[in-house]
Order: structure tokens, then sequence, then C-alpha cells
């Protein structure tokens, strides 16, 4: 083989950072580069996914950290688009004030942030869609803005398990006439389903995506 060079081909992970924290769409940051909202309950498996896309085993720990875990946190994903971070919901311990602090800064987030082009709910597969999902629905609804949903932890469950709550979803999706949700299948501790959303994400949100308009940003 001399002469001949080698490739060792290794699989392809996105390469993500972490740029900064915010609290308020003041503190966003104030350019036109897309952004993807990444939501989910607490404990859904939002910063496992995040990790195993960008194939770090550390990356969200920052989304995790004191003091972090109740703010809108961005990752630079390939110098092409921003992955938004967003503070996990559903903590029964919470008090009525932080539960209505989260609200008013997710809902103004999601509603008023001009660079979001997709975004994509966490879920873990096991649990049932809440009130809590149908808000984030309706705020992203006002706006027409394209949701994907993740279902993690699909280890946990056997095949035919797995479409049965596919299918469930499906339906609770359809009563709230929501029908265009692409739904993924995912693991984060085997890899499943990671490489389908990062191309979904690319190709749907961001390829394509007409550039925002700079007085549109904030
Ligand atoms: P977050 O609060 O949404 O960021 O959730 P984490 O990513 O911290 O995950 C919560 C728990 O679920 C942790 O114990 C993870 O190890 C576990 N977990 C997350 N993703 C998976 C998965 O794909 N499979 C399994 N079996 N466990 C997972």
């Amino acid at each position: 083989m001399a002469g001949v060079e080698r490739f060792v081909v290794q699989p392809y992970a996105m390469q993500a950072k972490f740029i900064k924290s915010a609290t308020n769409l003041r503190d966003c940051p104030q350019d036109r580069i897309p952004e993807i909202a990444f939501m989910g309950r607490s404990n859904a498996g939002k910063s496992s996914l995040l990790n195993a896309l960008a194939n770090q085993k550390k990356l969200a720990m920052v989304s995790a950290s004191p003091g972090k875990t109740r703010l809108l946190n961005f990752f630079d994903v390939d110098g092409k688009y921003r992955i938004v971070d967003l503070p996990g919901y559903g903590f029964a311990s919470r008090s009525a004030q932080e539960r209505s602090d989260w609200s008013e800064m997710v809902e103004a987030f999601l509603t008023a942030r001009r660079n979001l082009t997709g975004s994509l709910l966490i879920m873990d597969i096991r649990r049932d869609w809440t009130l809590d999902e149908t808000h984030l629905l309706e705020w992203l609804m006002a706006r027409e803005l394209p949701m994907a949903i993740a279902l993690t932890k699909s280890d946990k469950l056997g095949q035919s398990e797995i479409l049965k709550r596919k299918a469930k979803l499906t339906a609770d999706l359809k009563k709230l006439n929501y029908i265009s949700a692409e739904i993924f299948i995912v693991s984060s501790l085997k890899k499943i389903g990671c490489q389908e959303i990062e191309d979904f994400i690319f190709k749907s949100w961001i390829k394509n995506n007409r550039k925002i308009a700079p007085s549109e940003s904030f």
C-alpha cells in the first residue's frame, strides 16, 4: 500500500461550543445568525442529547452548572447556527414565582426572538404530553415557528412500545390541530436518532433560511 494514503473515517459530530448565557432578549447576541431553540421538561434528556449531538461528554454541563439552569444558554454550531438551550420546566418543587418567571422569559424569547428558525421539543418517550407542552406549542404557533420532537430514552422501551408511544403523541398533536411535527426516536445513550436530527435541522431550518434582516434581530 506504499504511496496510497489511508483515511480513517470518523463519525461526524457537530462542532459546538458555549458562547454565552442571557436572562432576557436584550442580552442575547445581536446579529443575524439563525437559532434553534431546545426545549424540554427537566430530566427529559435535553443535556444528554446536546452532548450526544456534539459528541462531547460535558458540553451541556455549562447549562446545568449552578446559576445557569434558569438562563438561556447559547451554543455555536459549526459557525453556521446556534442552539439555544432553554431552561427546563416542570420541577414540582419550584415555587409559583419561579414558574411564572420561567413562563415570562421563555414566552418572550419564543415569541419575539427573530433569529429563531426552528425549535426542538425534547420529551422522555415514556411521558405523556401535558399542558406545559401545550403552552410552548401555542407560543410557537403564534408566530408559525416550526417544531420537531425528539423522543428520548428510547433504549428503555421495546420496538412495539416505541411505535405505540409515537402513535399516541401523533394523536395528541392532532387533537391540538398540529399535524406537521417531525418526530424523532432518540437514544443519546446509544447515539440513535442524533445524526437524523442534526441533518434535519440543517436541511430544513438552516440551509435555505432567508437572511434575517439586521433590524429584525433582537
Ligand atoms: P435534562 O434535565 O433534560 O438535561 O436531562 P439529562 O440529560 O440530564 O438526563 C436526565 C437523566 O436521564 C440522566 O440520568 C440521564 O443519564 C438519563 N438519560 C438521558 N438520555 C438518556 C437516554 O437516551 N437513555 C437513557 N437510558 N437514559 C438517558
